[in-house]
């Protein structure tokens, strides 16, 4: 049964399907291939994490699907289908439409979406044009939202500015905000990143609380192996640009197919048992994204490379019955997967 059938019921297909995308940024120094060849889906009521070294496309990917790209990123190929459109061919209007309705995104500083110079109020309104309800039916959807998030007394906190919130505040402002609308699909840029771990967690928790109570799914951006373990039900890695293995995150987190992906959790600082001064790191540097490919992109670090890396891009092999990596170790008769 194929996913692209029209035949199958809206709730069977996957909410937010990426095939072979690739995207470049223009640079002084040639085109920067930043998203190559990036398949990737979002099932309905789940959430999928974006793992990977800094530089390896992640937030790119998130942008790219939000349509939130600067003047020298082009889209080479692919699509980006969400509820059965393809976001790429859509008018500015009908993309306009979707955000903040059924798509909204939370990003990794508050700031970003607020704005310093209104109230929480009148932004938490206004964010809300898409529902044909009175202003105080607004303002009170908004304040029971804000004591949702854990803001004390948001009766008259709500009429505050942003700069009088910390910065934890700030960002359970940012979710309340961009769940306020009920959205199809939240996508959420390393949300926790400029928080302490304890505010980490707390954040980590309410986002999985809301998103069960909602029903939306979540596309979460992290560097943050631990923080992806607890909230996420898939994972996608990402290596320089591409989605080197995905499936569910039990399966990733526990039987990793990809040199990669081993090497990722070899190095997670969660997961290192013996106290240590120096942490483990990956042997050798992200590769420069400029210009074309060949071969396995990992090579240059990989210890298991072999004549064909050099040669051939491997396809997306099977590792379990949901987990699919790019790798030519996995090339064994009948467990090509695409
Ligand atoms: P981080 O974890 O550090 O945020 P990331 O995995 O999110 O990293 P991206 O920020 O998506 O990675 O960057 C992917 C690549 O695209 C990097 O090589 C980056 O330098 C490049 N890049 C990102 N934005 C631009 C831009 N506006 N112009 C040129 N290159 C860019
Ligand atoms: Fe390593 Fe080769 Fe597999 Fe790439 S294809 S990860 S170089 S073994």
């Amino acid at each position: 049964m194929r996913r692209e059938d029209p035949t199958l019921p809206m709730s069977a297909h996957p909410l937010l399907e990426v095939r072979n995308l690739s995207l470049d940024f223009g640079s002084p120094r040639g085109r920067v291939r930043a998203l190559r060849n990036v398949s990737l889906d979002v099932p309905p009521g789940q959430v999928v994490g974006i793992v990977g070294e800094s530089g390896s496309g992640k937030s790119t990917l998130a942008y790219t699907v939000m349509g939130l790209l600067p003047e020298n990123a082009q889209v080479t190929a692919g699509s980006i289908v969400f509820e059965r459109r393809n976001l790429l061919t859509l008018t500015a209007q009908a993309r306009r439409s979707l955000m903040g309705d059924r798509l909204s995104m939370i990003f990794q500083d508050p700031m970003t979406a607020l704005n310093p110079v209104r109230t929480i109020e009148s932004q938490m309104i206004d964010i809300q044009h898409h529902e044909y309800s009175s202003r105080s039916a607004k303002r009170s959807h908004a304040v029971d939202m804000l004591k949702r998030v854990g803001i004390p007394d948001p009766q008259s906190r709500i009429g505050n500015y942003p700069h009088q919130f910390s910065g934890g505040m700030r960002q359970r402002i940012c979710i309340a905000m961009a769940l306020l609308v009920r959205p199809a699909l939240l996508i959420a840029d390393e949300p926790t990143t400029a928080l302490d771990a304890t505010l980490e967690v707390q954040i980590i928790h309410l986002l999985k609380d809301l998103q069960r109570e909602i029903g939306c799914s979540i596309l979460f951006v992290s560097h943050h192996l631990g923080v992806v373990a607890e909230l996420c039900d898939r994972v996608a890695v990402m290596y320089a640009g591409e989605v080197v293995e995905q499936g569910g995150a039990r399966d990733i987190f526990h039987r990793p197919g990809h040199p990669y992906t081993r090497a990722l959790l070899e190095c997670d600082p969660g997961r290192i048992k013996q106290r240590t001064r120096n942490l483990p790191t990956i042997p050798g540097e992200v590769p420069s994204l400029l210009g074309t490919k060949k071969g396995c992109i990992f090579r240059p670090r990989c210890p298991h490379a072999f004549d064909r890396c050099v040669h051939e891009t491997p396809g997306e092999y099977r590792v379990a019955a949901d987990q699919v990596a790019r790798c030519h170790l996995l090339d064994r008769a009948g467990m090509v997967a695409a």
